[in-house]
Formats: structure tokens, C-alpha cells, sequence
């Protein structure tokens, strides 16, 4: 259990992800969350800096679709139209199903697919259930339902105060390929 809960990669926000190493090691598409992960939780519009990630994202190549536990169908799809994105709200993570819809759209296997999200019992485990690449962020801002900042003491309780690291690049599936030494994904 505890192993499904492990990012991949922990990293500060999704502008540290390396990825043009992404692409290099076989990912092609990408399913995000949206909420604390791309904007603050209920933030209605893309950022200057989101929409120029995004570009450069599709640049590289990379299908992308977001991936929302939201309920609000509105709020997902005004944020996600106007990028031209593919969204799937009330996605119900971590379940699988919404993962393999969610795949279906960028038309990708899970395992040449990231999953990106800020929350380990839902973003993460759902992606590494599939078997799929998974990248932890910090979350964008503290302003959370309560929910989930019940949430969030769990997962530090799992990250056992893990902090995000620079180094992500040469321990690309590092932990999927050692995993007896599951733990030396993260670096403090
Ligand atoms: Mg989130």
C-alpha cells in the first residue's frame, strides 16, 4: 500500500518538472490535476506562466488532458476551454476508471503517461495503481476544503517530511526499476 502512495517524482511545482527527460524516456502523454496543481484550488483562469508551460508542453509533443475530482462541471470546463485542453470533471480519484478515460482521450498506454497531482491518496495513487509514471507537487496554495487538509496530515504522515527535490532527472523510474530500494526515489 504504502508503495502505490510513492511518487515517482517530488517535485515544487509542476515549472520544475524536467520535460524534455519526460519525453526522452518514452512519455508522450500527460493527465493532470487540476485544483493546487496547475492554480490555486477553484482559481477560474489559466496564469500568463500555466499557458506558457502548456505551450512549451505541446511543443515537446505531449497529449494532455486534466483530470479533476472537482464537482463543479462549469468550473472545470470554463478553466479548461479556453486552452483547449480536454477535462474530465467529478473524476472520482483514485479510482480507476476516470484514469482509463482520462487515457482513452490522449489515446496513450499508462505506462508511456504521467500523472501529475498535489495529493498522494488520490493523484498519485490512482497514476501508480495504473502503472503509471507519477509526479507529486507541493500544492499551489493552503486555501483547501477541510477535507482535505485532514488529507494533507495523512500524507505527511506517508512523506515522513520528504521534501521536494531538484534532482528528479537521473532517477528517472528509479523506482521502478530498484525497487528494493523503493525509498532512495526522494531526496531531502
Ligand atoms: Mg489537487
Amino acid at each position: 500500500m504504502l508503495g502505490s502512495l510513492r511518487p515517482h517524482e517530488y517535485v515544487t511545482s509542476i515549472y520544475h518538472i524536467h520535460l524534455e527527460r519526460l519525453w526522452e524516456n518514452g512519455i508522450r502523454g500527460i493527465i493532470t490535476d487540476l485544483d493546487n496543481t496547475l492554480v490555486e484550488w477553484n482559481s477560474p483562469h489559466a496564469t500568463e506562466k500555466l499557458m506558457a508551460w502548456l505551450v512549451q508542453v505541446e511543443r515537446l509533443g505531449f497529449r494532455i488532458c486534466i483530470l479533476s475530482n472537482n464537482r463543479d462541471a462549469l468550473r472545470v470546463s470554463n478553466f479548461a476551454r479556453p486552452l483547449n485542453i480536454p477535462a474530465l470533471h467529478k473524476a472520482g480519484k483514485p479510482r480507476k476508471a476516470s484514469f482509463y478515460t482520462a487515457l482513452s482521450q490522449l489515446n496513450t498506454d499508462a505506462t508511456a503517461t504521467a500523472m501529475i497531482g498535489d495529493q498522494l491518496f488520490t493523484d498519485i495513487l490512482g497514476g501508480n495503481r495504473l502503472g503509471m509514471y507519477t509526479i507529486l507537487v507541493e500544492p499551489i496554495h493552503p486555501h483547501e476544503f477541510i477535507g482535505t487538509r485532514l488529507i494533507r496530515l495523512a500524507e505527511r504522515a506517508v512523506l515522513c517530511g520528504k521534501r521536494p527535490s531538484a534532482m528528479q532527472s537521473e532517477h528517472f523510474l528509479f523506482y521502478v526499476t530498484v525497487d528494493d530500494k523503493e525509498g532512495e526515489e526522494f531526496h531531502s
